[in-house]
């Protein structure tokens, strides 16, 4: 069963005063938990199931915290870098994540409305520097495979888009729907990557397993991102294990987010220490093509940059340069 309210927490087996409890957060921010997010891990769960500390909103925590509306020269269009842009074609997702640094706003409406995909459309064909377009959250993949095939197709037919990006929780949470009418419309001219957003080895269920291979035969790259998340995925261990997994499936980490400054999420984050301290951990421990890189969306809409941990410290004319290991090592360039 899909858990959309509190009545449906209640059937699923949370105690009634708990779920009353839990009224002002739902109030708040959106609930929905899909049948296969609802039957795995405690922490699968902690990612979707509301919780009270969810009322503790520090002042450091934005509404919009990485920006998204400080760019926005169309309906939905977010340009921050010249040759790409972001797309939000619908507000909706398949679960809502507690974390989420658009919990603002997603659930808050379903697609753009026609008019304003044509405005956002009119400005990405008039904008010749728009090599890729990033269709994400709300979750692209929510939208009808007719609606989908409609938008790729407007997007194809503009010359200078040659890179169509998903980022979608969909083939995860909701693998059903990666189904042949959805295959059929991403298989098209401009290259269609997707990135699937994953945090824990357990969302990698034996279904969603199966809806990456039909995506790779289709022969679509896939490509993850994962969120550092405290007491859900904060541990070598878990991390080592989700990157391997998706190695397995064919899918190339690709970022690792350190935890936006989304209101109400201040349990979910750990600091850039300790993300850093995983990451080094994870090096020289793991094949480098399950590596992901750790960033950090600088809040304000100054971007995504990589936090490291650094290897390297340039002094005048020489390279300090640490192993994985820790042990630090002079390095010089030829001259
Ligand atoms: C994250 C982001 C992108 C994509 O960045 P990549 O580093 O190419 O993955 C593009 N535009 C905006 C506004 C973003 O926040
Ligand atoms: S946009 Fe992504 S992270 Fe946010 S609620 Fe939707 S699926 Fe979760």
């Amino acid at each position: 069963m899909t858990i959309t309210n509190l009545n449906d927490l209640v059937s699923a087996g949370l105690t009634r005063d708990s779920a009353t409890a839990l009224a002002p957060v739902t109030d708040q921010f959106r609930l929905r938990i899909t049948p296969e997010m609802a039957q795995t891990t405690p922490g699968v769960a902690r990612q979707f199931v509301p919780s009270l500390a969810e009322l503790l909103i520090r002042a450091e925590e934005l509404a919009d915290p990485i920006g998204d509306h400080v760019h926005e020269p169309a309906p939905g269009v977010t340009h921050r870098y010249p040759d790409r842009v972001i797309l939000h074609a619908t507000q909706t997702c398949e679960v809502y994540c507690r974390f989420c640094f658009r919990r603002e706003t997603v659930g808050a409406a379903g697609p753009l409305s026609d008019e304003a995909l044509d405005q956002a459309i009119d400005y990405i064909a008039a904008t010749p520097a728009i090599w890729e377009v990033i269709l994400t959250g709300g979750d692209p993949m929510t939208l009808s495979p007719r609606r989908l095939k409609a938008l790729i197709d407007r997007l194809a037919a503009v010359p200078h888009v040659e890179v169509i990006r998903f980022h979608t929780r969909v083939p995860v949470v909701a693998p059903d729907r990666v189904d042949e009418a959805l295959l059929a419309a991403l298989r098209t001219r401009p290259a269609v990557y997707v990135v699937i957003h994953t945090n824990h080895p357990a969302e990698l269920t034996a279904k969603a397993c199966a809806a990456l291979a039909r995506l790779v035969g289709a022969g679509v790259p896939l490509l993850s991102q994962s969120v550092l998340l405290k007491g859900v995925n904060d541990d070598v261990a878990t991390l080592e294990s989700l990157f391997r997994a998706l190695i397995r499936n064919r899918v190339k980490p690709y970022y690792l987010h350190h935890a936006d400054l989304a209101k109400g999420t201040s349990h979910f984050r750990t600091t850039v220490a300790e993300g850093q301290a995983l990451m080094q951990a994870l090096r020289g421990r793991l094949s480098g093509i399950a590596l992901p890189t750790y960033v950090l969306d600088i809040p304000g809409g100054h971007g995504k940059v990589p936090i490291g941990p650094a290897y390297i410290q340039t002094g005048d004319g020489h390279h300090m340069v640490s192993d994985p290991k820790g042990e630090r090592h002079l390095y010089h360039d030829p001259t």
